[in-house]
């Protein structure tokens, strides 16, 4: 071996580097299977340097003596920031994610801001919202998550931001949705700022693959050759941008929703799950959210509405009866259209928008020419295709509702944003995009990835949406709204266990 020769133990196997390369011994089993192989317990040669000193092998271009994190989104850089020596590669030009097109809402509970209002809010009452709204209870590790978010403020108002809670509605709900200064691109800087002298952020750097040897992860595929590593957090965001996996996954696949193809949601880590024999968890169905009358801004980092604004108009579906309550959580709200109803429709009257949305901005309402007026609801009904007397008692029951100042079924009380009576029937298409996944890689409390027999995969992490948000529960149907608190917490969370570990 050449005096550089560099061998390092990491768990159950040896990697060695190119300086051992030069006293080639008997072949042993080529190594190439489990070099971007199909599945992370291949079985392989143990004697890994007999291997690679034959050539069996490609070679890593380098040995990153410091964890790899897979993604410069707000997960990835809170994981950086807490491991303080990392190696991240990011395939975008820019740091961020998502998170540069995000309003930044973050879910918080007990906090100042809150207290500030007179809200004396909890994690119990959170919870209790929590499985009122979804019909089932938090998970423990959902829990210990709506405990830490007081933290989060904490921490994140020691970083320099400020938050604002100025949703109007609903009346029935605690506000738990805080707007940090200077929304997702606000939070991003944030982090930035605060990341330490040992990480190192290279852009432009997509990882193709991961590389297990022997069952353990020992780096990832890029399109110079593999790093190798012997811890890699996968922090690469979600797959909503990718009708395959949406379609795959949820059996949704066209309707009132369209995917954000623009904003780098490329679905790797659910690729390399099933490339790898990963777990994955919760992708019954997709949890995405969206708001029904935001677009991102012309210079991409604004939102032209307010996301949390509930506007005045009641969602039916084809059979022209209302499903749901408009002032539930926006993820909730869209997980149901998204999940069971494509065919929906926001009914209001022309008179109740134009309270809230000047005339210029209604295109930005509607999906394509879907804005629809009639003489009457039965008209209306007949031109949308939903049942015309079941339209016609919904509209009818809740104008009856609001004018008793009554709450209605499902809890929206009235309000300014109530649809008003006696005014032109429209209704239109909600333009929504879809703006997250809550399901993903399978992890444990801590983060590490599961294989799809639930045992832990050495050396292998995943945070935030690649792994549904990061904490175990909180994916599936039914996410909620300013679930970049948990991408936050994920990414800390699991950089202490890799730091307890290492
Ligand atoms: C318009 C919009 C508005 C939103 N508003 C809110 C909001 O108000 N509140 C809220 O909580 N959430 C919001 N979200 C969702 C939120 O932004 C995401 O849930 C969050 O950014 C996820 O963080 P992440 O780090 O897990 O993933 P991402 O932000 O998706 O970051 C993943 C990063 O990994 C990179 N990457 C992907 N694949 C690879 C690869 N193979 N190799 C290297 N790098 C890779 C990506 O380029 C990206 O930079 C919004 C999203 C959108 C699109």
């Amino acid at each position: 071996m050449s005096s550089e020769c560099q061998v390092r133990d990491t768990h159950r196997v040896i990697l060695v580097l190119s300086g051992c390369l030069s006293a080639p011994t008997e072949p042993e089993a080529p190594l190439s299977a489990a070099v971007g192989g199909p599945a992370p317990h291949a079985s392989v040669a143990t004697d890994t340097a007999d291997a690679l000193a034959a050539g069996a092998v490609e070679l890593p271009i380098r040995w990153s003596d410091v964890p790899i994190v897979v993604g410069a989104g707000p997960s990835g850089l809170a994981a950086a920031m807490d491991l303080g020596d990392a190696l991240v590669l990011e395939s975008a030009d820019a740091v961020g994610g998502r998170a540069r097109w995000a309003g930044g809402f973050l879910f918080m509970v007990g906090t100042e801001e809150q207290a500030s209002f007179g809200s004396m809010d909890t994690p119990e009452l959170a919870a209790a919202d929590w499985e009122a709204l979804t019909g089932a209870p938090p998970t423990d590790a959902t829990r210990t998550f709506l405990a830490a978010t007081d933290g989060i403020r904490d921490r994140l108002a020691g970083m320099g931001l400020a938050f604002r809670l100025d949703r109007p509605e609903p009346v029935t709900r605690l506000l738990r949705e805080h707007a940090p200064t200077g929304g997702g691109p606000g939070l991003i800087a944030a982090l930035v700022d605060h990341l330490p002298e040992g990480v190192e952020v290279r852009l432009s750097t997509p990882v193709r693959g991961l590389v297990f040897v022997d069952g353990v992860a020992a780096g990832v595929r890029t399109d110079e050759g593999w790093i190798g590593a012997d811890t890699v957090v996968i922090a690469s965001g979600g797959f909503v941008d990718r009708a395959d996996l949406v379609e795959l996954h949820t059996g949704w696949a066209d309707g009132a929703w369209r995917l954000g193809s623009d904003y780098g949601a490329d679905g790797a880590a659910i690729d390399w799950a099933a490339e790898s024999g990963l777990g994955t968890s919760t992708l019954e169905a997709l949890g995405v959210y969206r708001d029904v009358i935001g677009v991102p801004g012309a210079d991409g980092d604004a939102m032209r509405f307010d996301s949390a604004m509930v506007y005045p108009w009641v969602w039916v579906d084809s059979t022209g009866t209302r499903f749901v309550d408009e002032s539930a959580t926006w993820s909730v709200l869209l997980s149901g259209l998204a999940n069971s109803r494509p065919n929906v429709w926001a009914v209001t009257t022309k008179e109740s928008v134009a309270a809230h949305v000047a005339d210029e901005d209604i295109p930005l309402l509607v999906e394509g020419e879907s804005w629809r007026c009639a003489s009457d609801w039965t008209a209306l009904a007949d031109d949308i295709g939903v049942d015309p007397t079941a339209l016609t008692d919904t509209m009818m029951g809740v104008f009856s509702i609001g004018a008793r100042s009554m709450a209605d079924p499902f809890g929206r009380g009235p309000s300014t944003f109530a649809v008003a009576d006696g005014g032109t029937p429209c209704a239109f298409r909600p333009g929504s995009i879809a703006a997250k996944n809550f399901g993903g890689l399978a992890v444990d409390a801590d983060g590490r990835v599961l294989d799809a027999a639930g045992g832990v995969v050495p050396g292998l992490w995943a945070v935030g949406e690649a792994a549904g948000m990061g904490v175990p529960g909180m994916g599936g149907a039914w996410g909620f709204d300013g679930s970049l608190s948990a991408v936050l917490w994920s990414g800390w969370r699991t950089a202490a266990a890799i730091r307890a570990e290492r």
